[in-house]
């Protein structure tokens, strides 16, 4: 490809809100261009890199055995109604009605959508287990689309879906699939953790995010620094250990406080004890109306995924100021036991500290040297609260997890029967009966993925692409105003390398400075750059990107080192 004839160009302004470094050098570099709030146009160079993604994931997905196929954007709404799933998207997902009065969803995923395409075959034992997928458009209404291409309203995905008969084959394919998927990750040269995730609006009982570790990332996950047990924020398991054993219970008293305590940081500043030291309500509605107080530890936060799991809800929000003077309180004000009609849910950690300051706050007095067991106790105490950095590991009991934040790049769900209960989606087992399929599904974004290589391949002064999606496997510049002996070299060396199927961008631009030129070859960050001026004459400068060492080398020497 001649530079001087891309479609697209580099340039050195910067849309105001790119923060980080895929959406800044995706731009620059000329890969791609908004459209829209969330609505990426890939150019040239971005197509290039994109279809190289394509073709690994799409190898990958072949090797194990899985089929490709592809199902209509457009999916009948009552697939989703079936299952809830319209809800647990919520407004996430994209509605359109059509001339004839029928009504879609916008496909955000499409297990319910491949469910009905395998029940047309009435599958029997000796079908299963089935594995297919496809690459399609996927719509998702993101309130914050952000980063560049890294978080999107439209992308292509690839989406798996796989059916088994027996939760043990269930399982053995998940596995399968979580195998590929780490070595799609190793073909991409893309460094993942694998990262225990809760399934969310997908449903489904087991589920691995792929996340890849960056500064910059949106996502909170541990990592346990003994045993390598890794989980997301909302998934993360942690031991509750206790904070004070060495105190006696005290006896349960009601004590004067002044009548602005009220916040944590209230009874901070007039205690003076740590956090741990009172307890928190944090009051909630579920999509019922019901209102449940989760009641913790002053240092720690509710982890409203575990929340909903705990309760099988779909949805919480924060309790109003009305809700709150339903149950005959407001804020500050909620105790920690005997409001009726609510739902209490402690977090495990309540019983790890004597003494407690609160739980029972009047206008002009609140309860201290509450015990939990002895003065209140829950008919649920579960784990609620979100891990920190250096709780101790709950798998090895001996690590401690360490936070870190990356970008999410691959997701896979064991999903159960969540769909084919609802949806009556059978196959025949060797008896003759009517079983219920088990089902899984596994996406990876292509241009999640693109921003994620770029996150962690990159220096200050542009990208560093891996071998494997690099848009061009070298960058030939040819200096300009060189005599025209040295340019025809230049076109000689470009000719021959096409010739023998080495794809080279070649910046024959003849009003661009030297100085451009090298900027806009490490900013594209293609593995190598190569350079022909009247000093190399009739050799080949070779620098490979991201490397100081320079080599001159003939024609010979360099086809052989590029094909
Ligand atoms: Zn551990």
């Amino acid at each position: 490809m001649r530079f001087s004839q891309l479609f697209g160009k580099t340039t050195k302004t910067l849309p105001t809100d790119a923060k980080i470094a895929s959406h800044k050098l995706l731009y620059k570099g000329g890969f791609i261009r908004r459209i829209s709030t969330g609505r990426w146009a890939f150019l040239p160079l971005g197509m290039r890199v994109w279809e190289k993604v394509y073709k690994v994931i799409d190898e990958e997905m072949k090797a194990i055995g899985c089929q490709k196929v592809v199902v209509p954007t457009l999916h009948p709404i009552e697939i989703w109604q079936a299952t809830n799933r319209d809800k647990a998207f919520g407004e996430e997902m994209l509605v359109v009605s059509d001339h004839h009065g029928a009504t879609f969803a916008i496909g955000a995923t499409a297990e319910g959508v491949m469910l009905e395409l395998v029940k047309m075959f009435r599958p029997s034992y000796k079908d299963l287990p089935i594995l297919i997928y496809q690459f399609s458009q996927k719509f998702r209404d993101d309130k914050r689309p952000r980063g560049g291409i890294m978080r999107v309203r439209e992308f292509m995905m690839k989406d798996a879906y796989s059916f088994a008969d027996s939760e043990k084959q269930a399982l053995e394919v998940y596995w399968k699939f979580y195998d590929a998927y780490l070595r799609i990750a190793k073909k991409l040269d893309l460094p993942v953790i694998p990262v225990e995730a809760d399934s969310g609006a997908i449903g489904g009982s087991l589920s691995h995010e792929f996340q890849v570790e960056s500064p910059d990332g949106d996502q909170t996950f541990f990592v346990c620094d003994n045993c390598g047990y890794a989980a997301n924020i909302e998934k993360a398991e942690f031991e509750r250990v206790p904070i004070n054993p060495q105190e006696k219970m005290e006896p349960f008293r009601i004590i004067p406080q002044p009548e602005w305590v009220c916040s944590m940081e209230d009874n901070v500043a007039h205690y003076k004890e740590p956090l741990w030291r009172y307890l928190k309500n944090v009051v909630y509605k579920d999509e019922k109306g019901r209102i449940i107080i989760a009641s913790l530890r002053g240092d720690q936060n509710v982890c409203e995924t575990k929340l909903k799991r705990v309760l099988k809800v779909e949805s919480l929000t924060p309790a109003s100021e009305a809700d709150l003077a339903k149950i005959g309180t407001k804020p500050g004000y909620v105790h920690s036991w005997g409001i009726k009609g609510v739902t209490y849910v402690g977090d495990l950690g309540l019983p790890m500290v004597r003494n407690y300051i609160g739980g029972q706050k009047e206008k002009t007095t609140d309860s201290i040297n509450v015990n939990y067991g002895r003065d209140f106790s829950y008919k649920i105490l579960a784990d609620i609260a979100e891990a920190k950095d250096g709780d101790l590991c709950a798998r090895c009991k001996k690590g401690h997890l360490r936070q870190k934040t990356g970008f999410e790049w691959g997701h896979c769900f064991k999903l159960d029967l969540v769909y084919s209960k609802p949806q009556n989606g059978y196959f025949t087992d060797k008896k003759g009966k009517q079983k219920l399929l088990w089902m899984g599904s596994y996406g990876i974004g292509i241009e999640r993925t693109m921003a994620c290589l770029v996150e962690t391949h990159h220096d200050k002064r542009g990208i560093i692409w891996p071998k494997s999606v690099t848009p061009f496997a070298a960058h030939l510049i040819l200096i300009r105003n060189s005599q025209l002996a040295i340019r025809k070299f230049a076109n000689e060396v470009y000719e021959e390398l096409a010739k023998a199927g080495v794809e080279v961008l070649y910046d024959d631009r003849e009003e661009t400075s030297a100085g451009e030129k090298f900027a806009d070859a490490d900013l594209i960050g293609c593995p190598v750059r190569l350079v022909i001026s009247e000093k190399t004459g009739e050799k080949i400068e070779w620098k490979e990107r991201g490397k100081k060492e320079i080599k001159l080398l003939s024609l010979e020497e360099l086809i052989s080192k590029l094909v």
